[in-house]
């Protein structure tokens, strides 16, 4: 049983983990608190290296990390300075391994879920078609939310791809993201989104929902525990109502 949700705030992202937290204590029965940064929370001396041995190299490329001595410290200055940090991928089961053990002993039980939200890109590697693909979550226990993965990890609509190979072809380049996204019909999310708290509140259920039943998510697109792969069923399932489908109501409640 979960009995203590712990989130951590992501201080340069858009994500207001007080709202979340407060939209969690009414649909769990759990107690849940908001601490700062997990990476300040729970720093631990070879943060930094294990950051860097988790660096995705390529797309392509299974094997990760690079150690060399530059890397290591571009990865301390980043923990020391989230303003710093960016464009990095990291492999997000060696990141979670990492934090895991950043936890102190008495905190790692299960009755406890703690759910750092990071303003790092994560990824899993695809074992059928042999690359990285971004996550919006990695669950277990820490449970990682990433936001910029809300952003880039779901598919964006046909014409988003269409609009950038168009621009390619005639200009040689691609089109900066503004463009594109007020150029483009169809609904997505954009980077530091208005509605990004909001579609994260499921995806923090979606971690605990995992610790309680084994099960991380719905196979019913309009409820907040279904694993969107589109920008489209991500603002269906966590934006619009109903918040559940009838089996989760029970579980979760029925209100937003
Ligand atoms: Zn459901």
């Amino acid at each position: 049983m979960v009995e203590q949700i712990v989130i951590y705030r992501a201080p340069t992202a858009e994500a207001d983990t007080e709202a979340i937290a407060d939209w969690l204590e009414a649909h769990v029965d759990a107690s849940v608190s908001v601490r700062d940064r997990f990476l300040d929370v729970h720093r631990t001396d070879d943060l930094a290296e294990r950051f860097a041995e988790a660096r995705v190299q390529s797309p392509h490329e299974f094997s990760t990390g690079n150690t060399m001595l530059g890397t290591v410290r571009y990865e301390e200055r980043a923990l020391d300075d989230p303003e710093r940090e960016g464009g990095v991928l990291y492999d997000g089961i060696g990141i979670q391994r990492a934090l895991n053990e950043a936890l102190p002993a008495a905190e790692r039980e299960l009755d406890a879920v703690h759910v750092p939200v990071l303003d790092r890109a994560i990824g899993t590697w695809g074992e059928h078609d042999g690359r990285w693909h971004k996550r919006v979550s990695v669950l277990g226990q820490p449970a990682l939310i990433s936001v910029p993965g809300l952003y880039e990890a779901p598919a964006k609509p046909e014409a988003y791809y269409e609009e950038q190979q168009r621009h390619a072809l005639l200009s040689g380049d691609t089109p900066p993201r503004e463009v594109l996204e007020n150029q483009v019909e169809g609904e997505f999310l954009v980077a530091d989104d208005p509605r990004t708290t909001d579609a994260l509140k499921g995806y923090v259920l979606q971690a605990v929902h995992y610790l309680e039943t084994g099960e991380p998510f719905c196979e019913r697109n309009s409820c907040r525990l279904f694993n969107a792969h589109y920008h489209e069923e991500l603002i269906e399932a966590q934006l619009r109502e109903p918040a559940f489908c009838a089996e989760h109501a029970a579980m979760y409640g029925a209100s937003t």
